[in-house]
């Protein structure tokens, strides 16, 4: 055989080809590896800079299309009973992920480990998994964190991706995914849970005066902008030292917590109700009048006064609470001007014989 220069064609060297093939292969390899480990630390870069929970989900919902283009994906976390997992980021077709699922139908949430379907004909079936999607091959990868159970990452191949060609969800590289998310969800827990612990007050669970003082700048700015009103009301149990020394600091401290439960009992979803000192408590009405203040005092007043208090089978007899009203713009534009109007109308209810509500006098 000769080329058409004339010069004898050189025989196929089959291995060469191959070797060089291989090569190319590898190298296609190392190229998708490197891409893969520049994503992830991108990613876990985000993750570890995520501020709340909302950004860990966005974080991941940005950068799973990226880490699987050929998969659908979801993230699902534990609801605080226990019983089922909520979908807090998807990527994909979301319409292969339920928006809940129980646990009892995940395997690998049952068996705390990944369970991965890669021959779909051969394989246990997740319950969650959509009746019509149930032939892709997918990965369930639970979510732990210091040995708790936080959620799953569930990864199926996209429908219109032949299954001979597109690539496996990859174990190895959902595993590492899963370790920062966890690590990331974590932190946010524990961070969420310290934020909660700073503006609550422990013997009551209602918030503490430090998150009044910051709720009430942001919300008189807002009332200023949107030209609304925001009402105070003021509360101190009335001879409160008197259970304390009668009854002992025990049965004192469960009056503050019967209190507290009334409280709870009157505010609406947008009030707030506080412990802002011993046995002083203040509520917070935004969008309320004056008026409204001054009712739903009279309500709590008449609910307290109404309650039986029992402690160790002794009756602590009837507690009774002074009230004093102010609201926004009526008593001032600053907390401080609320606070002083708010707490000389409650000296006044003190000062008129107690268990009464006193609403702060209309601007002169
Ligand atoms: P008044 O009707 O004038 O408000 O009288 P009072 O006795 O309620 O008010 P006073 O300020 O004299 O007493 C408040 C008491 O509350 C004194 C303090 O020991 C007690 N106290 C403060 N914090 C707590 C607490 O967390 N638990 C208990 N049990 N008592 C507390
Ligand atoms: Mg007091
Ligand atoms: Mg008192």
């Amino acid at each position: 055989m000769s080329t058409d220069s004339g010069e004898p064609a050189k025989p196929r060297d089959e291995g060469c080809e191959m070797r060089i093939q291989g090569l190319l292969d590898e190298n296609l390899e190392l190229a998708q590896f490197r891409q893969e480990q520049l994503t992830l630390r991108n990613l876990g870069s985000y993750l570890k800079s995520a501020l709340s929970t909302p950004e860990v989900y966005a974080a991941i919902e940005c950068f799973g299309p990226h880490i699987w283009p050929e998969a659908t994906g979801a993230v699902y976390l534990l609801h605080a009973n226990g019983d089922y997992l909520e979908r807090v980021a998807s990527w994909g077709d979301a319409s292969l992920n339920k928006q809940s699922l129980a646990w009892q139908d995940c395997w690998a949430l049952r068996r705390s480990q990944p369970h991965c379907i890669r021959d779909t004909g051969n394989g246990l079936l997740c319950g969650h998994i959509a009746q019509d999607s149930g032939t892709l091959p997918s990965l369930c990868m639970p979510l732990i964190a210091h040995g708790r159970m936080l959620g799953l990452l569930h990864l199926q191949r996209l429908k219109n991706v032949p299954i001979n060609v597109a690539a496996d969800p990859g174990l190895a590289l959902a595993m590492a995914v899963a370790e920062d998310l966890c690590l990331a969800l974590a932190n946010m827990r524990l961070r969420e849970s310290l934020r909660e612990q700073s503006i609550r007050d422990p013997l009551t669970g209602l918030f503490n005066r430090r998150f009044v003082d910051e709720y009430l700048v942001q919300e008189l700015a807002r009332a200023q902008r949107m030209k609304r009103q925001i009402s105070m009301v003021a509360l101190d149990i009335d001879h409160f030292k008197r259970i304390n020394d009668t009854f002992g600091h025990s049965a004192g401290d469960v009056v503050l917590k019967k209190v507290s439960t009334v409280l709870r009992a009157h505010v609406r979803g947008s009030d707030i109700a506080s412990r802002i000192g011993g046995e002083e408590f203040l509520l917070l009405l935004a969008e309320s009048p004056l008026r409204f203040a001054a009712q739903r005092a009279e309500d709590i007043r008449g609910a307290i006064y109404e309650m039986p208090m029992w402690y160790e089978e002794k009756n602590l007899g009837q507690i009774t609470a002074s009230f004093g009203a102010a609201a926004y713009p009526d008593h001032g534009s600053t907390a401080d001007a609320l606070f002083r109007a708010a707490d000389e109308a409650l000296y006044s209810a003190k000062h008129a014989g107690r268990n009464q509500v006193v609403s702060a006098p209309p601007p002169a």
